[in-house]
């Protein structure tokens, strides 16, 4: 692989020194994929490459991407609530906390013929995963055995499965992972500094707690987070090198911009600048180069050449579906037609395919 010298920065106060520190880190990375990520990112690292000039960072995603995927494929998820509202949590963002009057119609756990019936239809319109999102603190061990025949279930209809239920507790990692579940997906949020400002009834330590059962189980980590949620930009760097960081990086990364819901501390949030969620997803990629970058909540609101470009930084993977888990999402057959105008192909299995 070749790599290119970006131009100074503008926008630095320093900018050969950031351009030149970020360049090296990143030919050195180039040079051994494998060896970068044994050696780790710094905070600092993605910070720099966050400065670069636009074009020059989207050039050196482009390349990394390209090194480890094939360009123009894209991996679709299915999400399905299963278990909607009434959370103990205070998460500043959620439309599902208990604390916030934000009008959601609470539901208790779905019957198991109407998840199957939703997964059958996702994987008819091509998702190769089926994720189902439920709003605890936790599974309650009653409430495990019906999760558990869930997974077992979507995952004999031939979809990868992926469920998000909060913090788990010693063994049902284990139960998880014996019923035949792919992926367990638990965000890590923003960056551990910032974390107080938004959540205040688990912790990040917490969070750290659960990802490290899932992998222990041997279940495979989806975990990103959510921008656009009132933190600096040396947070948003400082977020991606912990995911980074994570002792196995995850294998799927979504990154999500905050869609502001009414009742909740963060509604009246101003949207980030587009082209900085470009930054991050670019920024995202090049960290974690071997993982499926999830262009996730948000991408309702973002316009065909908005999301195009946060391909073109490296997002290979997207939520498929007119929902998600309570907010809306992109409507299914213009997904498929906007797909097939950039060239994307729908990959079935990414696990089969790409290990
Ligand atoms: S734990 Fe999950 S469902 Fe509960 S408030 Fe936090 S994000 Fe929402």
């Amino acid at each position: 692989m070749t790599t290119t010298t970006p131009a100074a920065n503008p926008v630095s106060s320093s900018p050969d020194v950031v351009s030149n520190e970020a360049t090296q880190r990143f030919a050195t990375a180039c040079q051994n994929i494998s060896k970068e990520m044994m050696e780790r990112w710094s905070a600092a690292d993605l910070l720099a490459l966050y400065e670069l000039p636009l074009m020059d960072l989207l050039w050196q995603a482009q390349q990394v991407h390209r090194a480890n995927f094939p360009a123009n494929v894209i991996q679709c998820s299915s999400l399905l609530s299963i278990k909607t509202g009434g959370c103990s949590e205070d998460c500043s963002y959620c439309s599902q906390s208990a604390r916030y009057d934000t009008g959601l119609q609470s539901e208790s756990l779905l019957a198991l013929d109407v998840v199957l019936s939703a997964a059958r239809a996702a994987r008819d319109s091509g998702a190769s995963r089926f994720c189902m999102g439920a709003a605890w603190r936790g599974p309650k061990d009653k409430d495990l055995p019906t999760v558990i025949e869930m997974v077992r279930e979507v995952k004999a209809l031939g979809l990868e499965t992926c469920v998000t239920l909060g913090m788990l507790k010693a063994g049902q990692a284990e139960q998880l992972k014996k019923a035949g579940l792919d992926f367990y997906n638990h965000n890590l949020d923003t960056d551990s500094d910032y974390y107080a400002e938004l959540i205040s009834t688990h912790s990040y330590a917490d969070r750290l707690a659960t990802l490290q059962a899932v992998r222990d189980a041997g279940i495979k980590i989806c975990s990103g987070g959510i921008v656009g949620m009132g933190e600096s930009r040396k947070n948003r760097a400082a977020l991606i090198a912990q995911l980074a960081n994570l002792p196995t990086q995850p294998e799927s990364v979504p990154i999500n911009h905050l869609q502001p819901v009414p009742g909740t501390p963060l509604a009246d949030q101003l949207p980030l600048d587009h082209f900085e969620f470009v930054r991050t997803i670019a920024v995202a990629r090049i960290a974690m180069p071997a993982s499926w970058v999830r262009l996730s909540a948000g991408r309702g609101d973002m316009d065909e050449t908005q999301q195009m470009l946060c391909f073109l930084a490296g997002a290979n993977s997207v939520f498929y579906g007119d929902k998600l888990l309570t907010t809306s999402n992109v409507d299914m057959q213009a997904d498929q037609q906007f797909f097939n105008r950039l060239g994307l192909q729908i990959v079935k299995q990414e696990s089969d395919q790409y290990g």
